[in-house]
């Protein structure tokens, strides 16, 4: 299995520090672990998220490889927005580019059209970026918007949709969706698909753990969902390029 999507608590709403985490990764099987604590730079949220040394964050996470035999990678899950332009400089693998936030509001569910407020800043976030990597939980604001309404199909989502992949990013398969009340991965299959057909290359899979007791949730299903899409590999990051994995060899020997 592989989880690119894990935090810690160099995240400050996550409950277990590294080694706990790392621990359960170890445990649940996993092959490829990726760790990405949050860093929004811009964030107007009142408990924004910043960590604080990268020294610390990046050292730690290395110094951790040599007590496990998975893959561990160094990951940030960085925010982005269309007025940022400081991308962090250190030995990261790959980020998880997310638009958690506009720069009108940090609540978009407040605003008038959400959705298309948040399309637009993604668009405007987008460009090549200095580490490879996959766009964060594509429409999760269906977590905040009312009846957690799903995302429908739009010119404006394409062209979100056409820079992701026009700026050699990919997206990630985001299961923290099921743990929602609308109980579906981060984006709907219809628009990983779309993805593809719009020229996207890679895809990549993340249980966005803020707690060990959910590492590697969901992962089995995403990547069976992807089998189930026609895609044969899913990709990690490893010295500024992308890694691919055939998905059939991901899946638990179970059901596989
Ligand atoms: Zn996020
Ligand atoms: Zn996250």
């Amino acid at each position: 299995m592989i989880d690119l999507h894990i935090h810690t608590t160099f995240s400050p709403d996550a409950s277990h520090s590294l080694g706990e985490v790392l621990k359960a990764a170890n445990e649940s099987g996993l092959r490829i672990v990726g760790i990405s604590d949050h860093h929004d730079p811009q964030s107007k949220m009142p408990d924004m998220a910043y960590i604080s040394s990268f020294n610390e964050y990046v050292n730690s996470i290395k110094d951790a490889r040599r007590h496990y035999e998975f893959e561990l990678l160094v990951g940030l899950e960085l925010g982005i927005q269309s007025t940022v332009d400081e991308i962090p400089e250190h030995d990261f693998d790959y980020m998880i580019y997310s638009v958690h936030e506009v720069p009108e509001s940090y609540r978009m569910e407040r605003l008038p059209d959400p959705w298309t407020s948040y399309l637009r800043e993604c668009v405007n976030a987008l460009r090549p970026m200095p580490y490879p990597g996959f766009f964060g939980h594509l429409d999760f604001l269906r977590r905040y918007v009312e009846g957690h309404e799903p995302l429908y199909q739009s010119a404006l989502l394409d062209e979100v949709l056409i820079k992701i992949a026009k700026v050699d990013m990919g997206i990630e398969v985001n299961t923290s969706g099921w743990r929602h009340p609308f109980f579906e991965q981060n984006p709907q299959a219809w628009i990983i698909e779309r993805f593809i057909e719009l020229g996207g290359k890679y895809i990549t899979v993340g249980s966005d753990a803020h707690s060990k007791d959910v590492v590697g949730e969901g992962i089995d299903e995403a990547l069976r969902l992807l089998k189930k899409l026609g895609v044969s590999e899913v990709f990690y990051c490893k010295y500024g390029d992308y890694v691919p994995v055939p998905v059939i060899s991901l899946i638990s020997a179970v059901e596989a």
